[in-house]
């Protein structure tokens, strides 16, 4: 339920009328300020669903309006504006493309800062690498931990990018919090609901991945849990889900884009590396997404991707990446998207 507040409500009005809501037992946002009004929403009732005729009566309340969908907080009823999400000095989700580029993962102190200025060189204006990687194979390599991120930092600091990093389990929230400016939920994690609760507590923007076999909605609901308990810096991205189709590793969903855009006010940015698994089919689909309009790419790149510890098959190097950062120049003012320049560290 959205209460929207009469024109000459004040502040002191609100807080009476979240006072009183709390004491009805309700589930009450913080409010925000919009068309000039205040309002607030009230997500959620002591045993459940919340009758409209409960609140048309209170006081300074001039409109009532249902929420007709279940992301009430991802969704747009409520809040309308586009979310820009800001970390060391990038914007993702206004007329500047994102570009999330890096390593699967965080491999040596070498391997990080070769990337890092490889990236930033070709326009990336955010690094990425797993320091907790989720592996199919308890086997395989699980990543250089708190190491990996310390040397994450320093590189990405050296060649002016901001950092993103999976977060795979809430004891790291504080280890990760200290060198990551962005915290990513990884595809398998997408409906890890206790980490989700803990995320919207973190003083972090999160970057939150389409589960393998997710809907819009279940996406969106899963966004609800973090933006519910007070983190509002959500970013959606569209990695690719399991089809009928076995070519591909996945089948990545472009028509994400504009969907989710319709139903939420959160940026989209599209993985093209794990959504198709296969290097030549990168670039194209991140071409592809440009021109849908996603707000950011979020690219594997390697300085030498054959030798990846994970997702070499996937894997990008330095000039293939920066090939594709020259086409997706020309693509980008099409949609109105501004594409960063590259910077020499
Ligand atoms: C990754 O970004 O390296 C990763 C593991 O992604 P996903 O969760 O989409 O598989
Ligand atoms: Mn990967």
């Amino acid at each position: 339920m959205i209460l929207v507040l009469r024109k000459d409500a004040r502040m002191e009005d609100l807080e009476r009328l979240r006072g009183r809501l709390l004491w009805m037992g309700m589930q009450v946002t913080p409010h925000i300020q919009q068309d000039g009004r205040l309002s607030l929403a009230v997500v959620g009732g002591a045993g459940g669903e919340v009758l409209l005729e409960e609140f048309e009566t209170l006081p300074m309340v001039e409109t009532v309006m249902p929420f007709t969908r279940p992301f009430k907080l991802a969704g747009r009823e409520f809040v309308k504006e586009r979310l820009v999400v800001e970390v060391e000095g990038v914007r993702i989700g206004g007329d500047t493309l994102a570009v999330v580029a890096g390593p699967c993962a965080l491999e040596s102190e070498e391997q990080i800062h070769a990337s890092a200025e490889a990236v930033a060189k070709a326009g990336a204006n955010i690094f990425r690498g797993g320091a907790y990687k989720p592996r199919t194979s308890p086997y395989s390599f699980q990543g250089l931990g708190k190491e990996g991120l310390r040397y994450m930092k320093a590189a990405a600091r050296a060649s002016g990018l901001a950092t993103c990093s999976e977060i795979m389990d809430v004891e790291h929230i504080e280890v990760m919090c200290e060198y990551v400016d962005i915290l990513q939920v990884g595809a398998r994690n997408m409906q890890n609901f206790s980490l989700l609760k803990k995320l919207g507590e973190a003083p972090l923007p999160i970057l939150l991945k389409r589960g393998l076999s997710a809907t819009y909605q279940e996406l969106l609901m899963a966004a609800e849990y973090i933006l519910n308990g007070g983190n509002h810096r959500v970013i959606l991205c569209e990695r690719g889900i399991r089809t009928f189709e076995t070519y591909s590793r996945n089948t990545l969903d472009i028509a994400a884009v504009p969907v989710l855009k319709e139903l939420s006010h959160l940026p989209v940015v599209v993985d093209p590396s794990h959504g198709t698994g296969i290097r030549r089919m990168v670039a194209p689909m991140a071409r592809a997404a440009v021109a849908a309009g996603a707000d950011g790419i979020m690219v594997e790149v390697h300085p030498d991707p054959d030798r990846s510890y994970s997702d070499a098959e996937q894997t990008l190097s330095p000039g293939m990446f920066a090939e594709l950062m020259e086409t997706v120049r020309v693509i980008g003012p099409a949609v109105g998207m501004e594409i960063p320049t590259g910077r020499e560290s």
